[in-house]
């Protein structure tokens, strides 16, 4: 199912710096949605769950049991779990929405071109003069390249055609809205035996917005927690504010990154110890918190060089590097 495994992220920042990090296993995998999208289908399936294509949501009453409503028939529910994306009908339906109004929202933009003369066992990304990134990601034949940044920055679609008329890419944009997690009061995922997951539940990073690790693990906190039986609610809401409280720390990581976007690249080409910790970031062996708080007992030392060399130009090394890991 994977189509591409890349071993090295190219990292291109404003001022011209290119660092790359390496490791020798995949930094990045990279599936086709619709490849991944059957899988998970294919598995419910195989487990013994009913699944039916055809049918959409249209709402939910509440009461003693619920009543699932869709486009066919009523069903007669225990619980129901709301998997449903950032624009969540179930969310609506059972009035959770109005509890997340303080939720950020992020936008996506993304093309598939054909992948050319690109590495495809390295990802490229590119940090610009705005809070979000531009990516580039092989799979298999094609390269994903897309932009995220802030709902409210209007500068997305111009920065993301100039770049791909820069490169020769053509293609149809298409664009999509991200829920952000650790931003402002935490929402209410589960009330009256509805449960939100994934995109439903704002479970999206608020640096790189990933959002299908955390879909996955709330879908599996969710049926755990309904297993677990009477508590279901609390039990989900307990397991959902772990993760919330690691995007508080997600969302410290984001400021610190973005906002100092010359110290940064000097800090990464310097300190090989970083660039580990970035990497096993992505391969989920440590938390947010943990990314925060060693990274910045790892800042000032960097940082007094960084400065200095700016007051002297010429006394440190590797003010504005090219450098492999
Ligand atoms: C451009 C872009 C690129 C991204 N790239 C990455 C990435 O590289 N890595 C990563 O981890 N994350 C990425 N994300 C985020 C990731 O796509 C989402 O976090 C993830 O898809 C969330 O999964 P989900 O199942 O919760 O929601 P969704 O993927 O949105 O799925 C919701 C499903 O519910 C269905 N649905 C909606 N309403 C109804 C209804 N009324 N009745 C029945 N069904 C309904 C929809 O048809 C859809 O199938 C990206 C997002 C964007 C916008």
């Amino acid at each position: 199912m994977i189509r591409s495994e890349c071993y090295e992220m190219e990292n291109v920042f404003a001022n011209d710096s290119v660092i790359s990090i390496k490791s020798s296993k995949p930094i990045v995998s990279v599936v086709h949605r619709n490849d991944f999208d059957k899988h998970l289908l294919d598995s419910a399936g195989d487990a013994g769950a009913g699944i039916s294509t055809e049918e959409s949501f249209r709402g939910v009453e509440l009461g003693e049991t619920l009543t699932v409503r869709t486009n066919k028939r009523n069903i007669s529910a225990d619980y129901l779990v709301g998997a449903d994306g950032v624009n969540s009908s179930v969310a609506k339906s059972a009035m959770l929405w109005e509890h997340w109004p303080t939720l950020r929202t992020a936008l996506g933009i993304e093309c598939d071109v054909p992948i050319g003369d690109f590495n495809p066992q390295k990802v490229r990304v590119q940090f610009g003069d705005y809070t979000g990134y531009i990516w580039e990601f092989p799979r298999g034949e094609v390269l994903d390249v897309g932009i995220i940044g802030d709902m409210s920055d209007a500068s997305l679609h111009g920065r993301i055609q100039s770049f791909m008329q820069m490169n020769g890419y053509t293609g149809r944009i298409k664009g999509w809205h991200l829920p952000v997690a650790g931003v402002g009061r935490m929402p209410t995922v589960s009330r009256n035996r509805v449960l939100l997951v994934g995109d439903a539940s704002g479970a999206v990073d608020p640096w790189f917005g990933e959002g299908i690790y955390y879909a996955l693990l709330s879908g599996e906190q969710a049926a755990h927690s309904i297993i677990a039986g009477s508590n279901a609610q609390s039990t989900y809401q307990a397991s959902y504010r772990k993760f919330w409280n690691d995007m508080v720390w997600a969302k410290r990581f984001a400021q610190l990154f973005f906002n100092n976007k010359s110290f940064v690249p000097f800090f990464l080409a310097n300190d090989k110890k970083l660039r580990a910790l970035l990497i096993q970031l992505l391969s989920g062996e440590i938390s947010f918190r943990e990314l925060f708080i060693r990274t910045t007992l790892r800042a000032p030392s960097p940082a007094a060089k960084f400065w200095l060399n700016r007051a002297m130009p010429g006394r440190s090394q590797n003010s504005n590097p090219t450098m492999p890991s």
